[in-house]
């Protein structure tokens, strides 16, 4: 190794606060530094010259690959012509007032407004303060719970942290805090009654969020915040009829739906955005990872008309709203997106994730379907998941201490691919690329395939 690549890797150990990461076996350097310096498509270099498929796109964030020109350009020319002005006051810069316009043609109907943040996390914050000011507006000062489900993924921050259904996240930080709350998965594989049918389960998970609803009282629940598909939770497609459902309730009860769509939005699965893929008609719906794959922080919160009209009404009686952030609206944020979304068009990536994902799911399943350690293959559009399983037939999973999802991420990762071990439960996670070819998909599988079966043969 170099003396530079040593010298990064103790600064790295030194300094450096990893997100995510068991900081104390970083620092004592019982973790390997991996520093990543190039990247073109799908693959990824390090600084020590070893290249990796990613098929975890990041954090499924870089929707559109490695290494485009394109969106590089468009940041080059903002910060030349103007890297910042803010956007309080009504004050503006062309980028994010032409990617506001961009993003309301690509939305699902009835949206009409975008506030741009940098973070998921921040942007669902930026929900929750809405949604609270909404109420008081419309004179509904109890109606402030939200509710969330476990296994959610929607941020960090201490109410995102909150709304968040993982215990990683919420272990030792005091979370989650109050008005949240959480209601049961949608994840059918591991319904605690195995005899029941998908739409029993579907009708049982409905009649949680009810009972919850009811149980909180009513006008004391403002709004209810999914993922369309499951993600940092384990990758879990909602089971037939489920949104509908789910609906119906929120409806009876005038209760906002917040769909979060850090990672959904933008063509993932297959379709401009998780809403309509699923039949989803939310109030508002929070936007990240594939606005710019990446290439520069951005988030966004899209707008209903309906709560957009509250909205008005509040800044009517009460003047300027309290809320924003120094960067909101960035214009080189703003352009990197704008070149993105451009891009996805251009290589019509939607279509592409619709069809490698529908390839990558059924190769999937036909190499693992039938392990004895695969409980079950899932996905849908470009996610997937492997979860494993100690007995297949009795659904028994392993113990976590054995981190079985684990091994096999860095079994695969000698191999040249890198998934991604989701934090709960021993599942393998997918989220390449839009751009993935069907012989780079045949590289996930084979590579997966290998990685299985060289763990569970020291099993
Ligand atoms: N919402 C979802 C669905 C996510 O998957 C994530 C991050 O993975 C977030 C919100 C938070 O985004 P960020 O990490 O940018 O704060």
């Amino acid at each position: 190794m170099s003396h530079r690549f040593n010298e990064l890797c103790a600064w790295d150990r030194d300094h450096l606060l990893h997100p995510g990461t068991h900081i104390g076996a970083h620092a004592r350097g019982e973790l390997q530094t991996r520093v990543i310096s190039g990247g073109k498509g799908v693959y990824i270099t390090d600084k020590s010259g070893r290249t990796s498929l990613d098929a975890f796109a990041g954090l499924f964030c870089v929707n559109v690959g490695y290494g485009r020109q394109k969106i590089a350009e468009a940041i080059a020319k903002q910060a030349n012509e103007l890297p910042y002005y803010h956007a309080y006051d009504g004050h503006g810069t062309e980028a994010p007032i032409t990617l506001s316009r961009m993003i309301i043609d690509r939305a699902p109907k009835g949206m009409s407004r975008v506030f741009f943040g940098l973070s998921g996390s921040d942007a669902n914050e930026t929900n929750i303060k809405l949604i609270w000011y909404y109420n008081n507006v419309l004179g509904r000062p109890e109606k402030k719970k939200i509710i969330s489900r476990w296994r959610a993924y929607h941020g960090s921050t201490v109410m995102t942290g909150s709304l968040t259904g993982l215990e990683l996240y919420h272990n030792a930080f005091d979370l989650p805090r109050t008005p949240i709350l959480h209601t049961e998965a949608p994840y059918y594989f591991r319904r605690a009654d195995a005899t029941m049918s998908e739409e029993q389960f579907v009708q049982a998970c409905v009649d949680k969020l009810e009972a919850m609803i009811v149980a909180e009282a009513p006008d004391t629940v403002a709004a209810f915040i999914g993922e369309p598909i499951q993600g940092a939770g384990g990758i879990i497609p909602p089971p037939t009829g489920y949104w509908a459902k789910v609906q119906s309730v929120l409806k009876k009860y005038d209760i906002l739906l917040i769909a979060d769509e850090v990672v959904s939005g933008f063509g993932r699965l297959g379709r401009m955005f998780g809403s309509d893929h699923y039949d989803i008609r939310p109030d508002l719906i929070t936007i990240s990872k594939g606005l710019t794959s990446a290439y520069a922080p951005l988030s966004g919160v899209i707008i209903s008309d309906k709560v957009w009209q509250v909205l008005v009404k509040g800044s009517d009686q009460l003047g300027s709203i309290g809320h924003g952030w120094t960067c909101s609206a960035h214009p080189i944020c703003a352009a990197a997106a704008i070149a993105n979304l451009e891009l996805i068009d251009e290589m019509d990536l939607i279509t592409n994730a619709r069809n490698i994902g529908a390839y990558l799911q059924s190769a999937l399943t036909e190499a693992l379907g039938d392990h004895g350690n695969v409980g079950e293959v899932r996905g849908d559009g470009l996610m997937a998941a492997v979860e494993f399983v100690e007995d297949r037939d009795n659904r028994i999973l392993f113990d976590t201490s054995k981190k079985v999802g684990e091994q096999v991420a860095a079994a695969l990762l000698e191999r040249g691919v890198i998934g991604r071990a989701l934090p709960q439960g021993d599942i393998l996670g997918f989220a390449p690329p839009l751009c993935l070819t069907k012989h780079e998909a045949d590289i996930i599988v084979e590579s997966t395939v290998d990685a299985v079966n060289a763990v569970f043969a020291t099993f």
